[in-house]
């Protein structure tokens, strides 16, 4: 239907996405780009149609609403906006548990958008720090979100709980600040069992857990820096790592690790922190042009 004629060189902003995604204070902003033109509603995202009668009424725009609610639903995912740029194309395994974690994140997304309303079995990635765990698991959510239209979200969890904490003193009910996740098709929980895991830490995210689990029509992506006993690494070279002490299991309880083991498929990467070894030599000194 669109004419092709005086089809311009792909846009640089978009790449001819049609959108943008950026970074807006710590929060995700995802926006139609100035390229996109839309030839039913003149970018109002709406138009006037006729019931059976003849009288006119304004309805979102069949040709660019889906587009504009993949979009709002990325704004409302939770996911930060320093990874607006993330994708699984970018990531750079190193090692070979790497890259089949990697090759497991794009199998994972391959068979969820093959049969988007099937049920699924989540991912846990288990490893050290600086492996891109985070990345990967926000990139499958991205993509599912932006090219499927998944109601996903992503949980900080640690600032969930200081968000509840402060929800009682404004008589705010915890389960209305847990319910979008607990109902979302997709969410990501990133770094499972950090923090000190107190008992009323524990209920919450057996609130999490146990409501995951029993809607089989839920996918649930993890990351966490603890593995079970036979994942512990081999310690760098000279460097004994504070990593690993406890196993996932002792930190969540036997329950909760139980029921991760019936609903997420483990997925080991290993290797040293990339942040680290990206960090550039001690601070440059300023040089003049
Ligand atoms: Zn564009
Ligand atoms: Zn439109």
């Amino acid at each position: 239907m669109t004419s092709t004629k005086t089809l311009p060189k792909a846009c640089s902003k978009c790449r001819d996405t049609k959108y943008t995604l950026s970074n807006r204070e710590g929060k995700m902003q995802a926006k139609l780009c100035p390229c996109f033109e839309c030839v039913e509603c003149d970018g109002e995202g709406r138009v006037f149609r006729q019931d059976d009668r003849g009288m006119a009424f304004l309805s979102d725009c069949g040709h660019c609403s889906a587009l504009r609610q993949r979009l709002r639903l990325l704004n409302d995912s939770g996911i930060p906006g320093k990874f607006a740029n993330t994708t699984l194309e970018i990531y750079q395994p190193i090692g070979l548990p790497n890259k089949k974690a990697l090759s497991r994140a794009r199998d994972f997304l391959g068979d969820v958008k093959e049969a988007p309303q099937e049920p699924h079995r989540g991912l846990l990635f288990v490893g050290g720090p600086g492996l891109g765990k985070t990345h990967l698991v926000i990139s499958i959510l991205k993509q599912l979100i932006l090219e499927e239209g998944v109601d996903g979200k992503f949980v900080d969890f640690f600032q969930l709980l200081s968000d509840i904490r402060h929800g009682y003193s404004q008589d705010e009910s915890e389960m209305s600040l847990i319910e979008p996740y607990l109902k979302s098709r997709v969410l990501v929980i990133d770094e499972l069992a950090k923090g000190r895991n107190n008992e009323w830490e524990q209920t919450i995210l057996d609130q999490f857990i146990s409501a995951r689990y029993n809607a089989a029509d839920k996918i649930t992506l993890f990351t966490t820096n603890y593995g079970d006993q036979s994942t512990v690494p081999s310690e760098p070279k000279g460097r004994t790592t504070t990593l690993q002490k406890q196993s996932l299991e002792e930190k969540v309880g036997e329950r909760i690790f139980s029921r991760l083991t019936q609903m997420c498929d483990f997925i080991k990467m290993e290797g040293d922190d990339y942040r680290k070894k990206m960090k550039p030599p001690p601070k440059p000194t300023r040089r003049k042009k």
